[in-house]
């Protein structure tokens, strides 16, 4: 499976419940360039500040990366945060022809922008287990409500100017890759406005809708 989406539209959150109830491995593209700066390796190095202006990081770099990770995982996986743009979609493509792999379902998630910045401003991880959530459901202690963890951070590409500039670099670039997955795989626009569970649900009855097609 593949989740599309602006940035906040979900798609971390969305992936991880999928890969839970399809026993599917999540691969978000985000978490393995954030766990390389946190390192500090080469690869850290070199995106750090490509990430915090919120700006896309080049496609070769990120083509090698995902061929790497799908290739040591074989089937049965959800990609959140990539292809992003119209050299990913065709990179992939060709990746995945080539281990004979199909993709079952593109989901595109729909989130209005006003929607997104508000998301974002709330959004914080955790140090310690590194779940990100917003802090309307931090534990009354104002603890992490997976582990009761402290230590919360913001993503620093998380402030809302650099918000608006991901975004707009989402309409430019990333928009209409979507379109371009939907002519090669079943692509399903969802609704990502709503409760976690709500929209779970409805890419769930998206995902049942695809198999029966
Ligand atoms: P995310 O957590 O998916 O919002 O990604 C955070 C940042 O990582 C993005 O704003 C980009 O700087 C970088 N990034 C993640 N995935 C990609 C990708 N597929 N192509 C280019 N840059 C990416």
């Amino acid at each position: 499976m593949i989740l599309m989406g602006p940035p906040g539209s979900g798609k971390g959150t969305q992936a991880a419940v999928l890969a839970w109830f399809q026993d599917l491995r999540h691969v978000s593209t985000g978490d393995m360039l954030r766990a390389a700066v946190a390192s500090g390796s080469a690869l850290g190095k070199r995106v750090e500040g490509i990430m915090a202006a919120g700006e896309l990081v080049p496609d070769d770099v990120m083509m090698e990366i995902v061929k790497e990770r799908l290739e040591e995982l074989g089937e049965g996986w959800v990609l959140d945060g990539f292809p992003r743009t119209a050299e990913q979609v065709a990179g992939l493509v060709e990746l995945l022809d080539g281990l004979g792999q199909e993709v079952g379902l593109v989901v595109d998630l729909q989130v209005p922008d006003e929607e997104i910045v508000r998301r974002l401003a709330g959004r914080v991880t955790c140090g310690d287990c590194g779940h990100t959530t917003s802090r309307d459901a931090l534990d009354p202690d104002g603890g992490c409500p997976d582990c009761g963890g402290r230590t919360l951070h913001v993503r620093v590409d998380d402030a809302e100017e650099t918000v608006r500039r991901r975004l707009d670099v989402y309409r430019a670039t990333t928009g209409p890759v979507a379109e371009a997955l939907g002519r090669r795989y079943p692509l399903r626009r969802v609704e990502g406005v709503g409760a976690p569970d709500a929209v779970a649900q409805r890419i769930a009855s998206a995902l049942e809708a695809a198999d029966q097609a």
